[in-house]
């Protein structure tokens, strides 16, 4: 029986968000991915131990490591992102050409995708396998209110200090923050609340002529409606709490290495030319220089502060990446038309989405965002934060509540939840103020959400 389906780069995302990464084969033809319910695993030969622990070989040993439901998400996300393969040496890219359930897979995986127990975990793991005390990480000034503390905060108690660009419309203005203890540039896909959206090549571009890549959180796109990859990102963060799980009931985050990045010119990266020594012989050379970043994640950070994803979270993002295309398809349009019901209302100060031909960040939408600028959609209502109060405490379909990115719409006060305690001038450049409302717009029927809000505005 054929199982192209495996690892078949040229299928549509639609059929490898089904599909790509699980072999049936080796999982007593179960079609749904298994949760493994699994602290360990045996080693049933004693040289095999060896050869796990020292990486000469892909497998399972221990549950904060890897797991085989775990590594079903992560190479389907592999897939999804479009990692580069060339490092496909073993274990991730065996299944490349499979084209039967019986074809071996080399189960365990140490690929460019790892996955982790939050968006915040993702991020923090990032930040600490790119830099060190005495350190930078130059970043937007919008950034999502947790990434703010961590750079801001708790980072800075370990050396590692945020520089923040200006002007993120200006690209000069992160060249400007750049020096010689800069170690990334990081930006969001589009921004909370206000999906402002950067030039993602020109300041691909800066950051590589600087030697230093470009993490982007793609979380409010997904890689169904951005592909960092494409334009210039070395690496790629999610909070698949949001749209990739889609459903609102789970915690979970990834972070993704296209590959390819050099991190061993120019002395920039001494820990990742000393792990490339430590295991150049264990592990295939190519693999280790083509996947530098997530194997050290993996094999440092993942492994030892501990916080890989659990079996029944990956299980439950995989049923909701099922559906990712379908549900970003309806969230974009319903976004739209809620976008435009509120742009025409009386009582509507502005609005804020890149996808109105209004919108100033349009230009840029319409060249990063082919298939709609996602679903976040925020405004600012006339009469204060009491007129802010009243519109969500009237809105009965909007549900009140600080997520985004699930299927059931939702309503927050940015300036009194996600950006509580931020200092007046980092409000002011996320574009929040006292009477924005924030509205991650659902897949409902588009009618009923645009007359909870006439209701709530009128
Ligand atoms: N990145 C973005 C853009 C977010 O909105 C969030 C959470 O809201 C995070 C990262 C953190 O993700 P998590 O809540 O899964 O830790």
């Amino acid at each position: 029986m054929g199982y192209k389906a495996f690892g078949d780069r040229d299928l549509g995302f639609t059929t490898r968000q089904l599909h790509a990464g699980y072999n049936p084969g080796q999982h007593n033809m179960a079609k749904a991915v298994p949760i493994y319910q699994n602290a360990a695993f045996q080693f049933n030969d004693f040289d095999r131990c060896g050869r796990l622990f020292a990486y000469e070989e892909d497998g399972y040993s221990y549950g904060r490591y890897s797991n085989p439901t775990t590594e079903a998400l992560e190479r389907r996300v592999e897939s999804l992102e479009g990692c580069d393969t060339a490092g496909a040496i073993r274990g991730q890219g065996d299944g490349a050409d499979s084209s039967s359930y019986d074809d071996f897979v080399q189960p365990g995986y140490s690929g460019p995708v790892v996955a982790m127990a939050s968006g915040m975990a993702a991020v923090s793991g990032t930040m600490l396998n790119l830099a060190a005390a005495g350190d930078n990480i130059v970043a937007a000034p919008t950034l999502y209110g947790g990434d703010m503390t961590l750079l801001t905060k708790i980072l800075p108690q370990y050396g590692i200090q945020g520089k923040f660009s200006e002007d993120p419309t200006d690209p000069a203005s992160f060249e400007a923050m750049i020096d010689e203890g800069t170690k990334a540039v990081f930006v969001e896909c589009l921004s909370n609340p206000n999906s402002y959206i950067v030039d993602f090549e020109s300041i691909a571009e800066i950051a590589h002529a600087h030697g230093v890549p470009l993490v982007v959180d793609n979380t409010f796109a997904t890689p169904y409606l951005f592909r960092p990859f494409e334009h210039g990102a070395d690496i790629v963060i999610y909070s698949a709490t949001k749209y990739l799980a889609g459903h609102g009931i789970l915690v979970g985050g990834l972070a993704v290495e296209k590959g390819g990045f050099d991190w061993l010119s120019g002395g920039r990266y001494p820990w990742f030319e000393k792990f490339y020594e430590e295991n150049k012989i264990s592990i295939s050379e190519d693999k280790l220089r083509n996947y530098l970043f997530s194997m050290r994640l993996r094999m440092t950070y993942l492994c030892d502060l501990g916080a890989y994803m659990s079996p029944q979270t990956a299980f439950y993002i995989l049923q909701g990446m099922e559906t990712l295309s379908l549900r970003m398809e309806r969230h974009v349009e319903n976004a739209l038309k809620v976008a435009r019901f509120l742009e025409a209302h009386l009582n509507v100060k502005s609005v804020s989405y890149p996808g109105l031909p209004t919108d100033p960040g349009h230009a840029l939408a319409k060249k990063y965002f082919p298939r709609g600028a996602g679903a976040i959609v925020s405004f600012r209502v006339s009469g204060g934060i009491e007129a802010a109060k009243r519109v969500i405490s009237r809105c009965e379909l909007f549900d009140f509540m600080v997520n985004v990115g699930d299927v059931k719409s939702l309503i927050v006060h940015p300036a009194t939840s996600t950006h509580f305690g931020q200092s007046d001038e980092r409000k002011l450049a996320a574009g929040v103020y006292e009477d924005t409302i924030r509205l991650s717009v659902g897949i409902e029927d588009a009618e009923d959400l645009i007359d909870d809000l006439a209701h709530a505005l009128d």
